[in-house]
């Protein structure tokens, strides 16, 4: 029963009708016996400022940001988290007595994957990220920050690499390495104890496609993906077949719904119940 007094959460962007984190987040709430309520918002660009000003006025305590407001949302908030500063942009608010905070929770949410159901030891292990977008940079970020031996990260668009690992290791950690996403620098994914796809490569429109070469990839790595849909890219396809530890994007956005979930309402939801959800949604 949705009252006056219903804590609301929204997830804002430009296309959400397909976003599985109402059915998710709605699932924890009620688990917890919590009075929130979560609900999808397509946004238009024109109205994007109002829509948030009139979201910090009403009774939500917080919302997700999607594509393509991650960058424009910052210049709205009260607050912006240093982790979020770093990378950049901002995936979650929350709002108290109208004061906005944003955070970043895509790396964080990644990386509690990697340690959890991984069971990789960042301090002891290396990495290799293909991209240096959004995802790639807020996940390469929290990954430095917990200190690893080594981060390669390998870009279509080079410059970016550079920028990229230049920020991180003056700012975080000095562990990253820039390279090309060609020949060259894929040779360095058979060194690696975890590669990470943190490009579009394996979604739609190029979900026949891997982001690297898989004859590079040996059976004693964990592969990981952000993508979901498919729930196997070619690339985790292929790592499975060699005996690889596989983990897709589905795992990222159920921690950082946990993290969120963790911003908006101070307690910690079931995560069994969040990922039980997704799979009923599937069926
Ligand atoms: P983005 O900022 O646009 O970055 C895209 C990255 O993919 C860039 O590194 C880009 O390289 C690379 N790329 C794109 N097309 C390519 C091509 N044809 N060949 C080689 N590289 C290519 O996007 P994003 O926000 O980081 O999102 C990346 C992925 O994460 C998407 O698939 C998205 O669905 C997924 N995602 C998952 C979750 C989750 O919860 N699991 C959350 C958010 C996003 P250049 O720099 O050279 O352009």
């Amino acid at each position: 029963m949705i009252t006056t007094k219903t804590k609301l959460v929204a997830i804002l962007g430009d296309h959400v009708a397909h976003s599985k984190s109402p059915v998710m987040m709605n699932a924890a709430f009620q688990d917890k016996g919590l009075d929130y309520y979560y609900i999808p918002v397509d946004v238009a660009a024109d109205d994007f400022g109002d829509v948030v000003r009139g979201i910090s006025k009403m009774n939500f305590a917080g919302f997700t940001i999607t594509m393509p407001y991650k960058l424009e949302i910052m210049k709205y908030l009260d607050e912006i988290d240093p982790v979020a500063e770093v990378i950049g942009a901002v995936n979650t608010v929350k709002i108290t007595d109208k004061y906005m905070k944003g955070y970043n929770t895509d790396g964080e949410g990644f990386v509690r994957g990697i340690e959890r159901d991984g069971k990789v030891k960042i301090q002891e292990s290396t990495f290799f990220i293909i991209g240096a977008g959004g995802v790639a940079r807020a996940i390469s970020a929290v990954l430095a920050s917990r200190h690893p031996r080594m981060v390669y990260i390998a870009n279509r668009t080079f410059s970016k690499a550079e920028e990229l690992c230049r920020k991180i290791n003056e700012k975080i950690y000095d562990c990253c390495v820039p390279l090309p996403l060609d020949q060259e620098g894929q040779r360095y994914i058979p060194m690696v104890n975890v590669v990470i796809n943190g490009s579009n490569i394996g979604m739609k429109p190029y979900e026949k496609e891997s982001p690297v070469d898989v004859s590079l990839i040996h059976g004693n790595q964990l592969v990981m993906d952000v993508i979901y849909q498919p729930a196997k890219t070619i690339l985790l396809q292929v790592a499975e077949e060699k005996g690889c530890q596989i983990i897709n994007g589905e795992n990222m956005l159920v921690y950082q719904g946990e993290i969120a979930y963790h911003h908006w309402t101070g307690i910690d939801p079931d995560i069994a119940v969040m990922k039980r959800a997704l799979e009923v949604s599937r069926e």
